[in-house]
């Protein structure tokens, strides 16, 4: 089992170097030890051992396979749900009816609260799409995880970009530079058939828009359905220099979101 005692407690304020030193070596051994385990093994040692976990879920396209496992291991597990207000209503629907049908029991549902100040007309998108992101989905998530010592996330390896040579365990960056917090991503060497695969068997309803032609789903206005043999995410802010929201950060920058 992960050795929880080391693992990170009380780094929401800048951590100091001595910390993320230890952090890293804690990182290393844990990816050591859970080289040849699978996802829902990673999950469990996460959950159980690792400190105060959170899952981090945009309810979207291939959420349901780690809501799922969640589900089984704990249902108290933290979920945690950012709606930007500005999101798909079916994602709002499917949301509710995910976690109602898995039994999830401690799903935190997060909005900004300086929405209303800062864009009370939600124009802010069409002006800085960035900005938007910060304002609606990166700042509420910082401020809700700062409770807890790491967070998991749906991303893959086959996501291709850096996500290549993603681990189970990484030290959590943002555009700031690291948080002291640990990321977990258990599905990192899974393939899209993979992910099918564990939907089926486990008869887990899909995102309703999935079967519209959005196999990524992210606000309503920036995410429009993909044709045949385009990238999956070539929805996501369209004709925009925009790929991310800022979620996902590596060396200070963006990278493919999973969330
Ligand atoms: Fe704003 Fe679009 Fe980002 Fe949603 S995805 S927060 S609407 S810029």
């Amino acid at each position: 089992m992960v050795n929880a005692a080391a693992l990170p407690t009380d780094t929401r304020q800048g951590p100091s170097s001595a910390h993320l030193e230890a952090l890293a070596t804690q990182v290393d051994a844990l990816n050591a030890r859970f080289r040849h385990h699978s996802a829902t093994s990673v999950m469990e040692g996460a959950l159980k051992d690792a400190g105060h976990i959170a899952l981090v879920s945009s309810f979207g396209a291939e959420s349901v396979v780690l809501l799922h496992m969640a589900a089984v291991i704990d249902p108290m597990t933290p979920v945690v749900f950012v709606d930007t207000e500005l999101l798909f209503t079916e994602t709002l629907v499917y949301q509710q009816e995910v976690s109602e049908r898995l039994g999830l029991r401690n799903v935190q549902v997060i909005r900004a609260a300086d929405i209303a100040e800062k864009d009370p007309y939600g124009a802010l998108r069409f002006s800085d799409t960035d900005a938007c992101c910060a304002l609606r989905k990166t700042a509420p998530l910082q401020k809700a995880l700062a409770g807890f010592d790491g967070w998991i996330t749906g991303r893959k390896r086959f996501q291709a970009g850096s996500r290549a040579a993603l681990d189970f365990f990484e030290v959590e960056e943002t555009a700031t530079g690291p948080t002291g917090r640990l990321k977990i991503n258990p599905l990192a060497h899974w393939a899209p058939q993979d992910v099918r695969a564990y939907m089926d068997e486990n008869r887990l309803p899909r995102h309703p828009l999935v079967a519209k032609g959005y196999p990524s789903i992210g606000c309503a206005p920036c995410t429009s359905p993909v044709k045949e043999g385009e990238d999956p995410r070539a929805g996501r802010w369209r004709n925009q220099d925009k790929e991310e929201c800022g979620i996902h950060v590596v060396d200070g920058k963006f990278i493919r979101t999973g969330a």
